[in-house]
Formats: structure tokens, sequence, C-alpha cells
């Protein structure tokens, strides 16, 4: 059973900004350290960014805990359950981007198979408990994300 990307390099946010380059010296490597940097991404900070410009409030990197699911989203609105969750394209293997690393693909092909397995595991579980999901990519345009967001929680009241 291995830990969850997020588990395996504690306080690796407060360390990172001094971690030397060299040290990420494979692609797969530096994917992972982007990875473990679990809050504020660029496409999260913009999406983030243009909901509250938009009059959305909204708590960040918000924990939901179900009886058997503990996931972090990336936008929660938690009076409507309503979780936004920006997926990274490698990680979660978007349709349009999604690429296969050649070197050790017999580590990274089961792996991202389980990203995207868990992915769905916690779309089921969320939903069984009430929430509503959405999920967009990180290359989508937050301009086209707002409208959903809006829709959803029009639905939700
Ligand atoms: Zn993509």
């Amino acid at each position: 059973m291995a830990a969850p990307p997020g588990s395996i390099v504690p306080g690796a946010k407060s360390g990172s900004a001094s971690t030397p380059t060299s040290w990420a010296s494979s692609v797969g490597v530096r994917r992972s350290m982007l990875a473990n940097r679990r809050v504020d991404t660029a496409p999260e900070r913009a999406l983030r960014s243009h909901l509250h410009g938009s009059g959305l409030r909204f708590r960040k990197d918000f924990r939901i805990k179900l009886e058997d699911v503990s996931v972090r989203a990336d936008v929660v609105f938690p009076a409507a359950k309503l979780a936004v969750f920006v997926d990274g394209c490698f990680w979660h293997q978007c349709p349009e981007h999604a690429t296969m690393p050649k070197r050790n693909s017999e580590f990274w092909a089961p792996k991202l198979r389980r990203n995207v397995e868990r992915d769905q595991r916690v779309n089921r579980a969320l939903t069984e408990a009430g929430w509503t999901v959405i999920r967009c990519w990180e290359h989508e345009d937050p301009t086209h994300v707002l409208p959903r967001v809006v829709t959803a929680l029009q639905e939700t009241r």
C-alpha cells in the first residue's frame, strides 16, 4: 500500500522554496515535487481569484471528511455542499494533455491509473453524501468554470 503523494514529503511546502533545483534531476521527481506542493498551484489561484472577483465566498483547500473518505478540495462552499477540484492534466490524465513518461513507465502507469480511480471513488462518495462535485482541468479558462459553479450554487439553494 503506497502512501498518498501528499504524505511522502512532510514539510515540503515550507522548504520547497529553498530546495536546490538539482535535486529535481528527473522529470518524474520534479513532477512529484510539484504535486506535493498541495496548495496554490497557478491554475488553482487563477480560478479562486476569478470566483472571488465575481463575488463568491468560499473556503480554499478545505478538507471534507466523510465516513470512508477524507479529501481536500481546492474550492469548497460548505453550506451548499459544493466541492470544486482543479485537476492537473498530468496527474489526473486529461484527455487532451495526458502523457505517460517513457522512463519508469511500469511505475507511472499504475500510479496514474490509481489517481484516476481515486477521483472516481471520491466523486461517488461525495455524491452519495449529498455533495455536488465540479471537476475542471488545470488547462480550463476560469471564465468557463465560473458559470458551472454559479449554476451549481443556484441548484443547491
Ligand atoms: Zn489538459
